[in-house]
């Protein structure tokens, strides 16, 4: 048995699948990226930490209380989100609750 499908009408279905198709996001455009582990070298080089009340002071004289990722100008995305990237880490995300000596005070 042989169905027969008008030539015009499957191209226009076809043409409707694909731009259905390019509206979905693909797997890596939807991926989130890894948020920085406190180990990862250039984390540890910065002294970068989860939770700024965590900071050792002796160690980093510069750390101003109060300080974090949320009120540092690195810090980059939208705000309300608990991780977000940070210009300093690209392709991590920081928690907006942690620090790392490349704080900069927002403008
Ligand atoms: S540069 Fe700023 S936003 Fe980035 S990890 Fe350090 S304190 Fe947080």
């Amino acid at each position: 048995m042989q169905i027969s499908v008008p030539r015009r009408a499957l191209v226009q279905q076809l043409a409707v699948i694909g731009g259905l198709a390019a509206l979905l996001p693909s797997r890596s455009q939807s991926a989130e990226p890894a948020r920085l582990d406190v180990k990862d070298p250039a984390a540890v080089a910065l002294g970068y930490v989860e939770n700024a009340n965590r900071v050792d002071a002796n160690k980093y004289p510069s750390y101003l209380k109060g300080s974090n990722c949320e009120n540092c100008l690195q810090l980059q995305g939208t705000p309300g989100n608990n991780y977000r990237p940070c210009s300093l880490f690209q392709g991590k995300l920081v928690s907006v609750s942690g620090w790392c000596s490349g704080w900069a005070a927002e403008m």
